[in-house]
């Protein structure tokens, strides 16, 4: 192999595809491949009766999910996306509420506020974890916050004990978007589960995944029963379950299928080892590019595990002395693929610059149910944008399978890069 940078000509380090991540297996075939032969693919009646719940592969998952996060109610729904709009109109959000949310995350976390017509106000990332700063959070709450909703970014927690604090202190609901972190742990608890709701993202590039779909868990009766509803058409229910708060009670049809809860059966058997074989991954990989001048490596919050949807990088461009850019470029001709320069800052969207969600007109924002003039401006989240605008590279662990040899390719090519710095000055 020829020691010349593949940027500048040279051959590359990985010259073929890295295998693509897949958890499915015989095993979900043939789950799946049953309920095709029961005829059943759906049993949710959304009118007040026992199949107000689902079927029996829907039931079977949720009672999975339950023993297997260690929680009162699990709620599978059709979409991780769906389930947040659920959690947030059970906790009896009005309009013109403010949320206070993580720009430093996937967009749905903040539309679902907007779906029920509050406020996201966003507060900014810690610098070592990226997930939602708890001082940040105390500056941004105003009289009209009503709840947190907290990103478990990356693949880890966020500060809960500290979040659960300030959230108990102001009187304010927690909300934990748990898609990218299933299975890892927060103080021998699992994250997603320290909050009044919280859940994950069964989508194809989880770690777990049923196509699309997601589960919400909670230890609150109430909350569950809420959510439940609103999984199924609530107006419909209400009168006959003798539900008497109407509060957010517009129903929708969030329901995931059979099919999908018979995978999702499968592939909840399959996350420790799933969680297992990334950590393996991400910890050679670590080792690997110790050392690498400039290059920040994740940090592991204390008392979590860190379960690695993203291995997140930073490039500090003062000791390499080339911009992440062009490293990134270089390593991205080396053949490694699936590396990113930004992750998301919300905010700085179109949405939240121009003010426009629903209608032309700037509802919520313009609207007598906005109270105050929420500040989107660039600037508001130094962190998260500073990441972005200058140190940030993620390695997006979700889209590859990491044999042992794969990552030392990796490796290879990082140290290659590193070894020529000066030739791309
Ligand atoms: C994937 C993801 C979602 C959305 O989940 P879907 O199941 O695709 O709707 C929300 N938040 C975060 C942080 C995610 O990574």
């Amino acid at each position: 192999m020829s020691d010349t940078l593949a940027l500048l000509g040279g051959s590359k380090v990985i010259n073929f595809e890295l295998n693509r991540y897949n958890s499915l297996g015989p095993e979900e075939v043939e789950a799946a491949k049953k309920v095709v032969e029961s005829g059943n693919l759906s049993q949710f009646l959304g009118c007040w009766d026992p199949d107000f719940y689902g079927g029996p592969k829907v039931q079977e998952f949720e009672m999975n999910c339950r023993e297997y996060f260690n929680v009162k109610h699990a709620i599978t729904v059709n979409s991780w996306t769906s389930g947040l709009i659920a959690a947030i109109g059970a906790i009896g959000i009005e309009p013109g509420d403010e949320i206070i949310v993580s720009p430093w995350t996937m967009s749905a976390s903040a539309t679902a506020i907007l779906h029920w017509n509050a406020i996201p106000v966003f507060a900014d990332i810690e610098p070592n974890t990226y997930c939602i700063d708890p001082v940040s959070i105390e500056k941004n709450i105003s009289p009209y916050t009503k709840a947190i909703m907290v990103v478990d970014i990356f693949g880890q927690s966020a500060n809960m004990e500290e979040i659960n604090r300030i959230a108990k202190k102001h009187n304010l609901k927690v909300i934990n978007d748990t898609a990218q972190s299933p299975g890892s742990l927060y103080k021998g608890k699992y994250t997603g589960t320290l909050g009044d709701i919280g859940g994950y993202s069964l989508n194809y590039h989880k770690h777990i995944h049923t196509g699309e779909g997601g589960i919400l868990v909670t230890n609150d009766d109430e909350l569950a029963e809420r959510m439940q509803l609103i999984r199924n058409h609530a107006e419909a229910v209400v009168k006959d379950k003798g539900v008497t708060n109407l509060t957010n009670m517009v129903g929708y049809n969030f329901r995931l299928g059979e099919i999908e809860c018979a995978i999702g059966i499968e592939q909840l058997k399959k996350l420790d080892s799933k969680i297992k074989s990334r950590i393996h991954a991400a910890e050679r990989l670590r080792n690997g590019l110790k050392g690498l001048s400039g290059l920040k490596l994740p940090e592991i919050r204390s008392g979590a595990t860190h379960v690695y949807y993203i291995f997140p990088m930073e490039i500090d461009e003062k000791v390499t002395g080339v911009s992440k850019n062009r490293i990134y470029e270089a390593l991205v001709a080396e053949g490694v693929s699936d590396i990113s320069l930004q992750y998301a800052n919300l905010h700085l969207l179109p949405m939240y610059q121009k003010k426009i969600a629903y209608g032309s007109k700037g509802f919520p924002w313009t609207s007598d149910i906005c109270k105050r003039e929420v500040d989107y401006s660039k600037g508001i989240c130094p962190v998260a944008e500073g990441l972005n605008d200058s140190t940030y590279l993620g390695y997006e662990m979700c889209v590859r399978e990491f044999p042992d040899e794969h990552v030392d390719l990796v490796i290879r090519a990082f140290q290659k890069v590193w070894n020529h710095l000066n030739l791309l000055k």
